[in-house]
């Protein structure tokens, strides 16, 4: 098969759906890897890599498009780039289809066979290339809240893991899912005397079981979570409710009652964010304050790191990618329903439900 992967064009996106590894072993498979000249430049990688791994450069992304059978990409098809699939062509990226109309539109009217990362499953009930960026998102968490922290940056000027005679800070994740117990274990790692609440009680026992000894848990009532926030130095937001905006866990009216110059680090914008007071930034301007409380809550915090974030999704799409160029499409989503469960759009056809629903169009 024929597998293009072209620069990623959306603003502020430096991964890159390939990483020469990936291209190495999809043309150690026996297919032709075609990359646009500098797509991985963000993440570090330069078109010499790619050659070396046996990848073929390409001037444009038209070029590209052109002569895939494949493309495999980070971000969802923008419109130039949405005109330039074809029918029959395979699609393998994030999409997020439900919340975007215009995009759903394009991709039925291309006749392209799509298949998104967010919607494959694993075993275990998870979302496989959802959780390595949670994983990053959690683990960045604590660094940019530290970063908060500091006085120069409106913070209240808490070193996380205190110094010998002066205590630690307080940090407290509000949800113990893969950001929270990510962002938990950063924390602890970095000094901080940690709790996690969540509202899942087999997720708590986890917790216990695992991480016992490094942070501490709390079932996440309203009572808890006002109790600790009180205390906390920093306040990262790691919920999720599956397709539905985050509940408001902290109102503006609370403010008051937390410590001036707390940080709140919002992971869950992207979902609407689980404080009040929260609205989505960006990484050229992360941080702003409401009533002397700092807040974080930039929507794509993966892209700050883009070559770790591009390393850990090229290992987790690597699988998949093979499967779908070895087989086909067809055979490869007939043999692992996981695979299938990505598969969003075929020949003008919408064929993942929860998508139609969302946009009141047929499956
Ligand atoms: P997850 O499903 O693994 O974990 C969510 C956890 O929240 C679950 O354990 C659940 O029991 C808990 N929860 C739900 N409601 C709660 C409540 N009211 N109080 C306490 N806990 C509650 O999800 P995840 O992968 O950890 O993702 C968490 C959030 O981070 C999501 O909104 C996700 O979209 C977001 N995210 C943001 C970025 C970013 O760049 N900002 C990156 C990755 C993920």
């Amino acid at each position: 098969m024929k597998i293009g992967c072209p620069k990623e064009i959306k603003p502020q996106e430096f991964r890159v759906g390939m990483t020469p590894n990936a291209a190495h072993e999809a043309v150690r498979n026996g297919h032709d890897v075609y990359i646009e000249t500098n797509a991985g430049m963000g993440a570090g990688f330069t078109d010499a890599d790619y050659v070396a791994a046996g990848a073929k450069i390409l001037g444009t992304a038209k070029e590209v498009f052109d002569t895939a059978d494949m493309i495999v990409k980070v971000k969802e098809p923008q419109a130039g780039e949405r005109k330039m699939l074809r029918e029959g062509q395979i699609l393998f990226t994030y999409l997020h289809l439900a919340p975007d109309p215009e995009q759903t539109h394009d991709l039925l009217k291309s006749g392209a066979t799509c298949i998104a990362y967010e919607t494959v499953t694993d075993r275990m009930g998870g979302l496989p290339l959802l959780a390595p960026m949670s994983e990053v998102a959690g683990r960045l968490a604590p660094q940019v809240g530290a970063w908060t922290l500091q006085k120069a940056n409106g913070g209240r000027g808490v070193l996380l893991g205190g110094v010998p005679g002066v205590s630690p800070a307080k940090v407290l994740v509000i949800g113990g899912g893969v950001v929270g117990t990510h962002a938990a274990k950063i924390a602890a790692g970095m000094g901080a005397d940690v709790t996690v609440l969540d509202r899942s009680i087999p997720r708590l026992r986890y917790l216990d079981d695992v991480f016992g000894g490094s942070f501490k848990n709390a079932y996440a009532s309203a009572g808890n979570t006002i109790e600790l926030a009180r205390q906390a130095d920093m306040i990262i937001g790691a919920v999720l409710i599956p397709g539905a905006a985050a509940p408001k866990l902290i109102s503006r009216a609370q403010l008051s009652e937390l410590k001036p110059g707390a940080a709140l680090v919002d992971v869950a914008i992207d979902q609407g964010g689980c404080f009040e007071t929260s609205r989505a930034t960006t990484h050229q301007d992360p941080i702003y304050e409401v009533d002397g409380i700092m807040h974080y809550c930039v929507a794509n915090m993966p892209g700050a790191v883009a070559r770790t974030s591009t390393l850990a999704l090229g290992n987790a799409t690597m699988p998949f990618m093979l499967a779908l160029a070895n087989k086909g499409w067809k055979q490869a989503c007939a043999d692992d329903v996981h695979l299938l469960n990505g598969l969003n759009v075929h020949a003008g056809k919408l064929t993942y439900a929860a998508v139609g629903e969302a946009l009141g169009l047929p499956t």
